[in-house]
């Protein structure tokens, strides 16, 4: 298999590294590249868009003119895993704790909606233990997380935590061929959600 990572803006390093550690851990061959234009697109068996700033990510997404192409592969079903700014360029609907309507360019491909900067500032970033449905107990990184408050459709959550403000909201989405995270897999060295990532891509 050939996984791409958006390498336009964020952690995309760490989740390439993280990749090869679950492909490794699943007897998996195959590559990991990163994905800085058009040219390779077709040639993905999955993409994952990393966490960083929604806004930037989506604008380099639309300065390099693959925006069109990526909101029609994930809705004709491209294995697709979004981490924080990730899972906000994913959801269909977006709105900001503080300022409320959002402008930013989106990709709009998955039924949930997310609150960005949902932790408020005295939680901006937090590191704590999530269960997550079928793969027990794994470390969650938080760096100015969305939250997930909404989700319809074919899209289930996976995990959940009480956030201040909100309640109990969900931090984990899946809608067949997508998973939209709101914490950092790859920053706490967890391989668990590449692991699942990697099921969807082999079936
Ligand atoms: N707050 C960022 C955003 O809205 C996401 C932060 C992250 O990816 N760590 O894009």
């Amino acid at each position: 298999m050939r996984i791409g990572v958006l390498g336009l803006q964020g952690d995309y390093e760490e989740h390439i590294y993280l990749l090869k550690k679950a492909m490794g851990k699943k007897g998996v061959s195959g590559e990991v590249i990163p994905v800085k234009d058009r040219s390779v697109l077709r040639r993905l068996s999955g993409i994952v868009i990393p966490g960083g700033e929604s806004t930037v990510i989506g604008r380099l997404i639309e300065r390099s003119g693959m925006t069109e192409e990526l909101r029609e592969m994930i809705s004709q079903g491209l294995p697709t895993l979004g981490t924080c700014a990730g899972a906000i360029l994913m959801a269909k609907r977006v709105r900001d704790r503080v300022v409320g309507e959002v402008t930013q360019p989106l990709l709009s491909v998955m039924s949930i909606g997310v609150v960005r900067n949902a932790f408020g500032r005295q939680r901006e970033s937090f590191e704590t233990e999530v269960d997550v449905e079928g793969v027990g107990r794994i470390r969650a990184v938080f760096i100015r997380a969305p939250a997930i408050v909404e989700i319809w459709g074919n899209a289930r959550s996976l995990s959940s935590i009480e956030a201040p403000d909100l309640g109990r909201i969900s931090i984990l989405a899946v809608e067949g061929n997508m998973i939209a995270s709101a914490f950092h897999p790859e920053i706490s060295g967890e391989t668990a959600l590449h692991e699942m990532f990697i099921d969807i891509i082999k079936k």
